[in-house]
């Protein structure tokens, strides 16, 4: 039987990067924080599986680490469990592997040129030229967000081209990126913080527009934790749902989601390529890129064996083409792409293939569309209304380690502000 304390300092609900990212910084000042997640083992999205003598993660996660700070920060948490992968991300060009995402095949611009109609396509052709756009970027960003490019929002590219660009290489815990998780709960726990796993936070008690209590339930039981300061390091939509009293309605839109299906197959055979990630954009394939966790670390496949993981985009209803197939038959299609339309592997090879896993993520991230802007931001401007409410969100682990970090920050600031007082 756990004990759950009555009260904190600062309850974060959401053990992925965002949450732990800000308990370790506030636990590292002083203070209490609790987590508490749904889930039974901390990392959210980035946590790394292991299937008898394979491990990969929950698609490929690359630690995008631009500085010198941060990469400090995580040699200080891994010591010699992080390496340098000297291999940037690939695709799929005229039929042939080429270095750098389908965003990276021209040089970057500065960024002082938006485009006036806040759309992918406005952007990227007012950088790129939209000739060069329609055959080169085109398709590849079409088939993840099932979008054109007219209907996605400017913002969407604009955090792609900025946040997830790794030119020569990256860095990459020995373990997978949920070696990182780990070590940054074992951390927090060090510090004087707690983390909670399959503790699910149901209500936050926000009378008076201020925060006051987060309820969990721990084995059915419901046990209250009053606190001034709540870090919210789940999607707001879910947030504002928890509210007690409850959101207005017009803080809680439906909002469409993107899906993806992660296939993990075992091709009996050592790596198909030497690339950690490839990015494909050829519309008969029903991934969109394709990962050899191997090839990231040696510790994720024994030497003369792969698994390779290919992340099929999609919309979660009954009618997608890719959603709706059973795992089987999704499995069948990987296979099938891999020895066919992409000629990696040959078509025995491909027709031997056994499924590892197949991981399906119904509710990945919304759809960029342009017309869900307002609605999917809806939630957090409420939110951001209400005393004692952090939001600490980033689209890609390191972002959401300082999306984390910046709510404690905040935090420790009125702590100080008001011991001053
Ligand atoms: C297929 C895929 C590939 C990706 N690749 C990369 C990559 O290469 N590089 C990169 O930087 N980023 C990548 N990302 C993005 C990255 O995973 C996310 O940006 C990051 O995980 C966001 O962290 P987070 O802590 O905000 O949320 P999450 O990781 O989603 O964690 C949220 C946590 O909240 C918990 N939770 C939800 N509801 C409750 C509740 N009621 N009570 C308590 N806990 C709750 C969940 O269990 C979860 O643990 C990828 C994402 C996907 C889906």
């Amino acid at each position: 039987m756990r004990a759950i304390p009555g009260n904190a300092d600062a309850v974060v609900v959401g053990a992925g990067p965002s949450g732990l990212g800000a308990a370790l910084a506030m636990a590292r000042e002083g203070a209490r924080p609790i987590v508490v997640d749904a889930g039974p083992v901390v990392g959210g999205l980035c946590v790394t599986r292991r299937r008898g003598d394979f491990g990969y993660d929950i698609g490929g996660h690359i630690p995008f680490v631009t500085d010198e700070p941060r990469l400090d920060y995580l040699r200080e948490l891994l010591g010699d469990r992080l390496r340098w992968v000297d291999r940037p991300v690939h695709c799929v060009r005229d039929g042939k592997l080429v270095r750098g995402r389908y965003l990276d095949q021209r040089p970057t611009v500065p960024l002082d040129a938006i485009a006036e109609d806040g759309s992918a396509a406005g952007e990227l052709g007012s950088r790129f030229g939209a000739e060069f756009v329609d055959a080169v970027q085109r398709p590849y960003l079409e088939k993840v967000d099932g979008l054109p490019l007219e209907l996605i929002s400017a913002d969407r590219v604009r955090r792609l081209l900025l946040e997830q660009a790794a030119p020569e290489g990256f860095w990459f815990p020995l373990g997978g990126i949920g070696e990182l998780m780990d070590a940054m709960s074992a951390a927090i726990t060090e510090a004087g913080g707690t983390v909670l796993v399959d503790a699910p936070a149901r209500h936050i008690d926000l009378t008076g527009g201020r925060a006051r209590a987060v309820e969990i339930a721990v084995n059915g039981v419901t046990h209250r934790i009053e606190t001034p300061d709540v870090v919210l390091a789940i999607p707001a939509g879910l947030a504002a749902r928890m509210a007690t009293p409850d959101a207005p309605e017009w803080a809680t839109p439906s909002v469409e989601m993107r899906a993806v299906a992660i296939v993990y197959l075992d091709l009996a055979r050592t790596r198909i390529t030497d690339e950690p990630w490839i990015q494909v954009d050829d519309p008969r394939v029903p991934f969109a890129r394709a990962f050899e966790p191997v090839n990231w670390s040696p510790e994720m496949a024994p030497e003369d064996r792969t698994v390779i993981g290919l992340e099929c985009y999609c919309a979660p209803t009954a009618d997608d083409p890719v959603w709706s197939l059973d795992d089987a038959q999704l499995a069948g299609a990987c296979a099938d792409a891999l020895g066919g339309a992409l000629g990696w592997v040959d078509a025995t090879t491909a027709r031997s293939a056994t499924t590892v896993e197949v991981i399906r993520i119904q509710n990945a991230y919304p759809s960029p569309a342009l017309a869900q802007v307002p609605a999917i931001s809806a939630p957090a401007t409420w939110l951001a209304t209400q005393s004692g409410i952090h939001q600490a969100r980033g689209s890609a682990v390191i972002d959401a380690i300082e999306a984390g970090e910046g709510t404690a920050e905040t935090i420790l600031a009125g702590r100080a502000g008001s011991l001053a007082g």
